[in-house]
Order: structure tokens, then C-alpha cells, then sequence
């Protein structure tokens, strides 16, 4: 096909946009790129660095991005792509060519080496005679090498049909080193639009195959503050359930009566998705072929980032069998044994060796053990029997791992262990404690949402009482969290926007503390 392919397909687009009458929200995002016949209307992003180099991505794409429109689009484009030391491209360091394949979603992953360690660099694509936005990378300094500072932010949870992505527009304003995103990105199913609580919908029924899951990721990089959010600094991703299916553990759905064999093919489309649509070095594969995501960082002799994948090869969700709720999470007693069996694992056993080794061999001023789900403990004692209960997606389902995962931190002598971690939709600073009297290994902090409802304020804090490791809760509000680490503190600050339905929201920050070298006392400010 000729190039001009994506222009005719944006005279296709603008017709099925006049058309779309009953989609105003489509429509306004429609005007707002159609001025644009620049195949880069998903902008640009650098992922995963190390000290001579990072990933540069981008996606070609035009308007609309309703599922199967990418088979409109040419099998392979030329795409060039330029790195400079300097963000107006006066000294361009290195260069090249690839193909946007079909094959791919017409995805780029251009993994950048024999760069300097330890400093910003800029990049962008050119492709059908246009260039793309200009994004900013950087370089890991090398493994011993003295740093004082590291600014990150941390995100998770952002549901496109529950409100605009002003946090994220936010976060790019603070221009942080690195992204931490602890899965969420993309949401599978659709809520229906005439729903009050849907600002913008998905206009797509439930993902279940690669072209379902490959719109998702489009649509939501057609966001200009998710754009912005990329364009800013690196990101380091790991997934979380919604990237595939809610509460889904490794081959289970959450739904009975789904094979593993069926569910197989579903997340194979659902991580094919994920991997081209992250800025993520690849191929990536273990053993078993398949994607490898698990991985770890270091920022000089400052910080070690073990980055974990708690879905793939996970246990069975407790008591899926005798439970009502099957494969979703729930509220279970302290009766169902499943949740403190020793042969069931959060990250699989290979993934826990990998990290107990990693934690061993750390040299690092500090380590954040970067994932997805709530460490930290909820107990839900039953009002008429007094025994506990626990919520089962997260750590409090897995039990005997969450000892193992906090024992291997203890035993590592790992200095300054803290846990980043989402999921939960709400702000949580919490010390982790392998019994509720033991001293605290470490501490964990909790990102809320970019704009995924948050659970229960009320009945989450009446229970603080019963769970005096929580030393800060809050599900109120929306945002992401802001690290600011030296080599002497740590300092947490809990961003908020004033309001997810607004697209020009405005930020504030609703909590801080620190974390100081040596304890893992948490210090409200
Ligand atoms: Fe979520
Ligand atoms: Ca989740």
C-alpha cells in the first residue's frame, strides 16, 4: 500500500466521525487530532534504560481507533528515529531505520545502546514524511557509581471511562527521572456508556483478542496527558489483572467454566498487546516461552529496583472451588487454609529465588521492590465470630509467600527495603511486619489511582484500629505518588487532582512523609 495510505484512512475517519453522532466524546477527540496527518497520533515513549542506553518507542496509527482499523494500514513503514544530546536535535549521537510491521500493530521498539551513562537525552521518530513528538530519556548511571538524588513517580490504575487523565498530565509537569507504573494501564471491560459514572467510554465491547486489547492501548495514547506522561521520562512497567482480565491468577479466569486451555488464548492476546504497546526491551521470554517480565534496576549506588510480576504464575486464588465468587477476589475467613498454605506462591518459584538473590547481592543505598499488589495486611475481623478475614487478590491471599517474600527481605540485610506497590485504588503507608508484633523489615507505600474508584474510605479506616501497621489510608481521592530519594531519606508525597470528571484538573498534595536511611520508620511531615 502506498503511503498515503494513513491520509485516506483519516478522510475515511473524518466521514465516520460525522457519522458518529451518538459518540460526542469520540467526536470532540476526533476534531482535536483531525488536523493532524501525522501517522504519530499516539505519540512517543523511552522505557527500561540501562547506563549506555533505553528503549524508544512509538506506534503508528490514524484516526478512528476502533478495533481491526489497523488492518487498513500498510504491512511495514519505514520508520527513521534520531537521538540527541540536546532536546532541539543541534548534535544528533545516534541514528537509524526499522519497520512498523502489521504484524505488530504497527508498534516500534528500538532498544538505543553506546550512549553515556547518567544523563538526559532526546529522541523522535520520522516516518511517512512526518516527525513525531520529541520525547526525553535518560541513561542509568553505572552500577557503583555515586549519586545523590533520584526523583520518581509512581502510578497505577487508570480506567479511561471513569475520567480524564489529568494526573498523568501532572506527573510529566514534575519532570521526574524515572515512571514506576504498577499495572492497569488499560481496563478490559466496558461499563455501559449511559452510565452517569462514564465520562468517556471505551465505544468497544470487552477485550478478549489481540485487536481488542491493541485498541485499548491506542485509544488510551491518543490522551495528550498520557502522551505528555511518556514523553516526560522513562517508564518501568509491570502489569497488574485488568491488562488481561480482573482478578485473573496465571492460566485461571475469574469466570468458572472457562478452560485453562481457552483463558491460554486470551491472555496470549492480552500480553502480546501489553509487550508492543510498552516501551519494553523484547524478545523477552523464559523457559516456557512466555514474556519475561520480571527484571531489576540499578541507579547508581543510590537505589536497586527489582520489578515483579505478581499474575503470571500465581496460585489459584484461595479456595476458588468452595467459594461463590470462584476466581474473583473476595472477602474470606480465616477458616479456608488455602490463604496460609505454604505450596501456594504470589510470584511463582523461579520469580522468588530470582528475587531473594537479587536481595542478597544488593549493594545499594536502597531498595524498592517495585509491584503490583497491597503487601501489607488487612485484617477484617468478623463482627460476630471475631475471626479474620482477608481480602484475597492481593498479599493477604497468599499468605505463606507474603512470609517468604518478607523473611527473604530480613534475611538479605538488603539496606532500606521499601515496597511500592497499587492495585488498591488508594494511598497507604504502611511498615511490614511479619507478625503484628514482630519489628517492621520494611515499609510499603501505596499509589492510588490515575482514576479508578476508589474502595470504601469509611469501612477501611474503621478497621485501623484492629491494623496499627497502617499509619496512613486514604481511598478519597485520585493521583499518584511523588519519590523524592537521597542518600540520607526518603520523602513520599501524595498527589492528588481536584477532580477526575474535570480535564483541567488541578493538584494538590494531600499527605507527605519520610523515610529516613536506617529505619523503616515512616515520618508523617
Ligand atoms: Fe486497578
Ligand atoms: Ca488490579
Amino acid at each position: 500500500m502506498a503511503d498515503s495510505s494513513f491520509r485516506a484512512d483519516r478522510r475515511r475517519v473524518l466521514k465516520w466521525l460525522a457519522a458518529a453522532t451518538a459518540a460526542p466524546l469520540v467526536l470532540r477527540y476526533g476534531q482535536a487530532l483531525a488536523g493532524q496527518d501525522s501517522p504519530f497520533v499516539l505519540g512517543v515513549a523511552s522505557g527500561d534504560p540501562w547506563p549506555d542506553g533505553f528503549v524508544i518507542w512509538t506506534r503508528l496509527s490514524s484516526l478512528p481507533l476502533y478495533p481491526g482499523n489497523q488492518e487498513r494500514l500498510p504491512l511495514k513503514v519505514p520508520v527513521h528515529w534520531e537521538v540527541a544530546s540536546d532536546p532541539l536535535f543541534r548534535q544528533v549521537l545516534r541514528r537509524g531505520q526499522t519497520q512498523a510491521l502489521r504484524l505488530l500493530g504497527h508498534a516500534v521498539n528500538v532498544e538505543v545502546t553506546g550512549l553515556q551513562s547518567g544523563r538526559p537525552y532526546w529522541y523522535r521518530f520520522i516516518a511517512q514524511g512526518e516527525r513525531s513528538p520529541v520525547g526525553r530519556a535518560l541513561t542509568l548511571p553505572q552500577p557503583g557509581q555515586a549519586v545523590d538524588s533520584l526523583r520518581l513517580a509512581v502510578a497505577s490504575c487508570a480506567n479511561w471511562e471513569l475520567g480524564y487523565f489529568s494526573a498523568y498530565r501532572h506527573l510529566a509537569a514534575e519532570s521526574p527521572d524515572l515512571v514506576l507504573f504498577l499495572g492497569d494501564y488499560i481496563y478490559e471491560y466496558t461499563r455501559d456508556p449511559a452510565s452517569d459514572a462514564v465520562v468517556r467510554s471505551y465505544i468497544a465491547p470487552e477485550a478478549f483478542d489481540l485487536d481488542g486489547y491493541r485498541y485499548r492501548y491506542a485509544l488510551h495514547r491518543s490522551d495528550p496527558d498520557l502522551q505528555q506522561a511518556h514523553a516526560a521520562a522513562p517508564w518501568i512497567v509491570t502489569w497488574d489483572d485488568h491488562e488481561v482480565q480482573d482478578d485473573y491468577s496465571a492460566y485461571w479466569s475469574k469466570e468458572p467454566g472457562v478452560s485453562q486451555q481457552v483463558f491460554a488464548r486470551r491472555r496470549a492476546a492480552a500480553y502480546q498487546a501489553f509487550i508492543e504497546n510498552m516501551p519494553l526491551r523484547r524478545p523477552r521470554r523464559d523457559a516456557h516461552g512466555q514474556p519475561l517480565l520480571y527484571r531489576r534496576f540499578q541507579y547508581g549506588d543510590l537505589a536497586s529496583l527489582p520489578v515483579l510480576d505478581g499474575r503470571q504464575y500465581r496460585s489459584r486464588q484461595p479456595c476458588a472451588d468452595q467459594s461463590p465468587f470462584y476466581g474473583k477476589g473476595h472477602v474470606e475467613s480465616a477458616s479456608c487454609a488455602d490463604l496460609f498454605d505454604p505450596q501456594r506462591t504470589m510470584l511463582g518459584w523461579e520469580q522468588e529465588r530470582w528475587l531473594d538473590r537479587q536481595l542478597l547481592d544488593s549493594d545499594t543505598r536502597w531498595n524498592l521492590i517495585t509491584q503490583n499488589l497491597l503487601v501489607g495486611t488487612l485484617r477484617i475481623p468478623d463482627a460476630s465470630t471475631g475471626i479474620d478475614r482477608y481480602w484475597t487478590d492481593n498479599w493477604d491471599g497468599y499468605q505463606a509467600a507474603r512470609d517468604r517474600l518478607l523473611h527473604s527481605i530480613e534475611r538479605s540485610d538488603a539496606r532500606n527495603p521499601v515496597v511500592l506497590s497499587g492495585d488498591y485504588h488508594s494511598f497507604w503507608a504502611n511498615e511490614l511486619r511479619r507478625t503484628l508484633d514482630a519489628p517492621a523489615v520494611a515499609s510499603e507505600l501505596v499509589a492510588t489511582s490515575i482514576t479508578s474508584n476508589g474502595p470504601n474510605h469509611d469501612a477501611i479506616t474503621a478497621l485501623r484500629g484492629e491494623n496499627p501497621h497502617i499509619r496512613f489510608f486514604d481511598s478519597r481521592e485520585r493521583g499518584y505518588l511523588s519519590i523524592d530519594l537521597t542518600r540520607e531519606r526518603l520523602q513520599a508525597d501524595f498527589r492528588v487532582i481536584s477532580d477526575r470528571r474535570d480535564p483541567g484538573a488541578t493538584l494538590t498534595t494531600l499527605a507527605s512523609h519520610v523515610i529516613d536511611s536506617g529505619s523503616p520508620q515512616l515520618i508523617r511531615l
